[in-house]
C-alpha cells in the first residue's frame, strides 16, 4: 500500500491558493478588500502585463504592526473574526485568513507597511512562501503590497493565463466593481502606466456611475431606496431604454460585497419582465443590506457566491419596488387620510 503522509506547509498552501488565487484579477481582489478593511480612503492599484508580472497595491489604511506580519502571511490568520460565532456578524470583507499565504505562495511578494502607532516602517520579502528578509524602513502610513511573477513557481497555472489584455480587462471590470461597492474610497487604477480610473472617493454613487460607465447610462437612472422587513435596498436601476445584450451590467452588491447570485439575477430581471424587450438585460447598481444572520457569506473561498435565510421575501419585495420605480411613483395612488 502506498505510504500516507502528511503534505508539508508550503504544499499545502500552493494547494489552497488554486482556490483563492487562480489569476492577477483574484490576487487584486483580495489585497485591494484587505486595504478597505484596513479603513483606507485612497488605494491606487498599479498593474503591468496584465498584472502577471506586476501588481502594486497602495493604501492609505491602518498597517500592519511589524510583529505582525510574519503571522499575517501564516494560513488561516486574520484579525477579523476570532470565532465562528463571529461569521454571523461579520462588517469586513475578508476572514479566512487565507489570501496573504496563499498569494505569497505562488508569487513574489514585497510589502511595505507602518502603522500611526510606529515610528518606522518595514519592509518584507517573501517569495514562493519562503521569507526572504524582514527590515525596518522609513515609509508613510499604510500598507503597499508588491506581487511579482504571479505563478512563477507552478507553471501548469501559469499556462492557463490569458493574454495581458485580456487579464488587464478582468482587472479593470474589478476595479470598476470595488470603486461601486466603495464610493467612500477614491481609486486609482493604472494600466501600464496608464490612469484608467480615478474615483474621487466623495461618496457620490451617481458619480461613479457616471464616471464608469458614460452620461448615457448615468442620463438614465432612476433611484431606489427603500427599506423593507428583514432587508433595505439603495441604488440605481437604468430605464429600459439603456437595456443591454448581456447580464454584465446588472450590478448588485450585499453588506458591500459584490457577489453574483442566481436570486438576485432572477428578480431583477423578472421585475423588468414587461418593460424591455425579451434578450435583453438591464443596466442596475442595487445596494442590499441586510442582517449578517440571513446570509451565508462562506460558500466558497472566493466569497463570490452566497446564500440568503430570506431570499423568498427578497425576491417579493423588491421585485414589487422595481416595478413601481420602473412605473413611475406618480402612477401608484395616494392615498391621503382626512382626519
Ligand atoms: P483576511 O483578510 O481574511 O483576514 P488575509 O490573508 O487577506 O486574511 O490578511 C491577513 C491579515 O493581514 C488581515 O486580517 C489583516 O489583519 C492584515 N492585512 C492584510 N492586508 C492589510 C492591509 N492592506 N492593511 C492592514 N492590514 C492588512
Ligand atoms: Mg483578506
Amino acid at each position: 500500500m502506498p505510504q500516507i503522509t502528511l503534505l508539508d506547509k508550503n504544499t499545502i498552501d500552493k494547494i489552497a491558493a488554486g482556490e483563492v488565487v487562480d489569476r492577477p484579477a483574484s490576487v487584486v481582489k483580495e489585497l485591494v478588500e484587505n486595504a478597505v478593511d484596513a479603513k483606507a480612503t485612497a488605494v491606487t492599484v498599479e498593474i503591468k502585463e496584465g498584472g502577471i508580472s506586476f501588481i502594486r497595491i497602495t493604501d492609505n489604511g491602518c498597517g500592519i504592526e511589524k510583529d505582525q506580519i510574519q503571522l499575517a502571511f501564516c494560513r488561516h490568520s486574520t484579525s477579523k473574526i476570532r470565532s465562528v460565532e463571529d461569521l454571523v456578524t461579520i462588517s469586513s470583507l475578508g476572514f479566512r485568513g487565507e489570501a496573504l499565504s496563499s498569494i505569497a505562495s505562488v508569487a513574489q511578494v514585497e510589502l511595505i507597511t507602518k502603522t500611526s502607532g510606529e515610528l518606522t516602517g518595514c519592509r518584507y520579502l517573501i517569495e514562493g512562501g519562503e521569507e526572504k528578509e524582514l527590515e525596518d524602513i522609513g515609509a508613510p502610513n499604510g500598507t503597499t503590497f508588491l506581487v511579482k511573477n504571479l505563478f512563477y513557481n507552478t507553471p501548469a497555472r501559469r499556462k492557463f493565463l490569458k493574454t495581458a489584455s485580456t487579464e488587464a480587462g478582468y482587472i479593470s471590470d474589478l476595479m470598476e466593481r470595488l470603486a461601486l461597492s466603495n464610493p467612500e474610497v477614491s481609486f486609482k487604477f493604472i494600466n501600464n502606466g496608464q490612469v484608467k480610473l480615478h474615483t474621487s472617493g466623495n461618496s457620490n454613487l451617481k458619480d461613479i456611475i457616471y464616471h464608469v460607465y458614460g452620461r448615457d447610462i448615468a442620463a438614465n437612472l432612476l433611484p431606489i431606496e427603500k427599506e423593507f422587513g428583514s432587508f433595505s435596498v439603495s441604488g440605481f436601476i437604468g430605464k429600459p431604454v439603456i437595456s443591454r445584450g448581456n447580464r454584465n451590467f446588472e450590478n448588485y452588491f450585499v453588506n458591500g460585497r459584490y457577489v453574483k447570485s442566481s436570486l438576485l439575477a432572477k428578480t431583477i430581471e423578472d421585475a423588468y419582465k414587461g418593460f424591455m424587450m425579451q434578450h435583453k438585460y438591464p443596466f442596475t447598481v442595487l445596494k442590499l443590506s441586510l442582517k449578517g444572520e440571513l446570509v451565508d457569506v462562506n460558500v466558497h473561498p472566493a466569497k463570490m457566491e452566497l446564500r440568503f435565510s430570506n431570499g423568498e421575501e427578497i425576491y417579493r419585495h423588491l421585485a414589487s419596488e422595481i416595478k413601481q420605480v420602473l412605473r413611475g411613483r406618480e402612477l401608484i395612488p395616494q392615498v391621503s387620510l382626512q382626519e
